[in-house]
């Protein structure tokens, strides 16, 4: 059985490290019988930040070409979005640059703890010596001030740092998240389901029951994402997610179209 949700993080090749061509992905959204799809690319950083792993400032038109081209009669229906980074010294940038383009919605990412990009497994290894609880902790903060920047719609990944499975307590985790999540709601953004986080070391969708539960007791909205870097990825254990948000206590998700959310309840 598929499960009809609107996929809300898709990548490129521009990033250079995805594979397929839009149409591929949108192709595979239509198998699965998804009404919507939108595109997420990693935003460019014109101050070399993480430039192995994002498009070129120089490549956004052809980007935004892309998306277009697909963007026709044809269902699903798709978006024009972008996944951007939060870190200190990229607000500038983005303060002037995402405002001027035309997007249906901004994911708003954290993988930067000061300097270490924590989740890259080629720096996996400086989780042995980061101190685990204090490395969550900076991490939470960041996102807070992501939220308060008002700069994005959706905090992707919420507990990315579980990625390779260094975690604190639970109790210590909800502690922490829980004055990001009141920026998140003051900010009237949404919080994706992203289930990349199933084929990661951690093997469980990002974010943990616990941070979803906290999410919903707050009201603030969710939504879904595969987090595809291949189009077979597109829908990625969608059947489990939605059965996430279910469980704790979601009726109801949204979308994005020029920024504005759109809810829709959830199948049963
Ligand atoms: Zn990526
Ligand atoms: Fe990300
Ligand atoms: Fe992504
Ligand atoms: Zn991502």
């Amino acid at each position: 059985m598929s499960i009809a949700l609107p996929d809300y993080h898709i990548h490129t090749p521009l990033c250079k490290h995805a594979s397929g061509a839009p149409e591929e992905y949108k192709l595979h959204a239509a198998r699965l019988g998804m009404p919507a799809l939108c595109f997420s690319d990693h935003a460019p950083a014109p101050d070399g930040y993480d430039s192995k792993y994002r498009m070129a400032l120089d490549d956004f038109p052809a980007y935004r070409r892309m998306i277009a081209a697909i963007q026709n009669q044809k269902p699903p229906a798709v978006g024009f979005g972008i996944e951007a980074d939060y870190y200190p010294a990229g607000v500038e940038f983005l303060r002037t640059w995402l405002p001027r383009q035309s997007f249906d919605m901004i994911l708003g990412s954290v993988h930067y703890i000061g300097d270490w990009a924590f989740d890259n497994p080629d720096e996996r290894h400086l989780w042995e010596s980061a101190g685990v609880e204090r490395a969550w902790s900076r991490y939470f903060q960041l996102v807070g001030e992501m939220a308060d920047t008002r700069l994005f719609d959706i905090a992707a990944h919420l507990d990315l740092p579980k990625k390779f499975g260094f975690r604190p307590p639970e109790t210590a985790v909800r502690a922490m998240a829980a004055p990001a999540l009141d920026r998140i709601r003051a900010a009237g953004m949404a919080i994706e389901i992203n289930t990349a986080g199933l084929r990661k070391p951690v093997g469980e969708m990002y974010p943990a029951p616990c941070l979803l539960e906290m999410a919903r007791a707050r009201g603030i909205p969710i939504c879904f994402g595969s987090d595809a870097h291949t189009p077979a990825e597109v829908g990625y254990a969608f059947p489990a997610a939605l059965a996430a948000a279910r469980a704790a206590g979601y009726r109801a998700a949204v979308r994005f179209k020029a920024r504005r959310q759109i809810a829709y309840a959830l199948p049963e």
